[in-house]
């Protein structure tokens, strides 16, 4: 398939592009923030979803390179959208370089974003090589106003060490729960992680909402936050300017 060399030309030539996914409040009638989602804009293969790239940077070097571009990116468009703020994903190798922390701050305030709208969006397993690193990492981040979101929650082994070290304003319930609302097993699940989360003070974004029953169910189970192909798909940075004008409940699915 694609080499890291074929990857490292595509930062270079800035083939990468960022899309962004509204998250709603969670009557549906609010654009509360967005997630930035990036794609490889291959000059043969077409658009490329990260399951193609990201796995590759991360076995390299790269992935620090890939998560930094996006960032940039991700800062700048969000200064269109006073409005709402904007979540990075970050892979749990970027905590690998120790200077992690500081290039995140740098290129932040570069930026000009106020910290206070950025959000990064971590994985469990950030946690495994280091936890003492990684929580004084994300400590020194969150200090700064930046707010750290826990994704994928439950997903992975170690979801409540996590709950218990890290600094955390939210956790993200994985699209694998959502999907099952209808089976009494995982809505017992998600009704369980939201009361937990309500009750050592951190928000929640359910995501994956496709239908109007599962909206239903995770507004009355106390999420705060819905994210979903209901409301729209990941979208360029113009359709966001165009969502956020339009008073309307936002339907629009690329
Ligand atoms: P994620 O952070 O959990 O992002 C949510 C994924 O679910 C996105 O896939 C999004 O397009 C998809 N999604 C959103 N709503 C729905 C829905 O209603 N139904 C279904 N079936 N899917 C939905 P995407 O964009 O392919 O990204 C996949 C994963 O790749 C992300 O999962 C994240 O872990 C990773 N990723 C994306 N961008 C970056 C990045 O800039 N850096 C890093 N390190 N990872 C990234
Ligand atoms: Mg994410
Ligand atoms: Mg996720």
């Amino acid at each position: 398939m694609y080499s890291s060399s074929d990857l490292r030309e595509a930062i270079e030539k800035n083939q990468l592009r960022v899309l962004y996914q509204p998250q709603m409040t969670s009557d549906g009638s609010r654009m509360a923030s967005v997630e930035s989602l990036v794609r490889w804009e291959h000059p043969v293969h077409g658009l490329l979803g990260p399951g193609h790239f990201v796995p590759l940077a991360e076995k390299t070097s790269l992935i620090s390179e890939l998560g930094e571009a996006v960032l940039r990116q991700s800062c700048i468009d969000a200064l269109r959208w006073p409005q709402i703020s904007v979540g990075v994903n970050v892979s749990p190798l970027q905590f690998r370089d120790p200077a992690f922390a500081e290039k995140i701050e740098a290129i932040v305030r570069q930026s000009g974003l106020p910290f206070e709208r950025l959000e990064l969006e971590i994985v469990e397993s950030s946690y495994f090589d280091d936890p003492d690193k990684a929580e004084a990492m994300l400590r020194r981040l969150r200090d700064l106003g930046i707010r750290i979101a826990l994704d994928d929650f439950g997903t992975g082994y170690s979801s409540l060490s996590c709950l218990l070290r890290l600094p955390l304003d939210k956790i993200k319930i994985d699209r694998s729960f959502v999907v099952g609302v209808d089976t009494i097993r995982s809505a017992s699940i998600i009704h369980a992680i939201i009361a937990l989360a309500r009750a050592i003070g951190l928000k929640v974004t359910a995501e994956g909402i496709e239908t109007e029953d599962q909206q239903r169910f995770l507004r009355a189970a106390g999420a705060h936050y819905l994210q979903g192909y209901l409301y729209s798909a990941p979208v360029p940075v113009e359709m966001i300017d165009h969502l956020l004008k339009q008073s309307d409940p936002i339907r629009y699915v690329a």
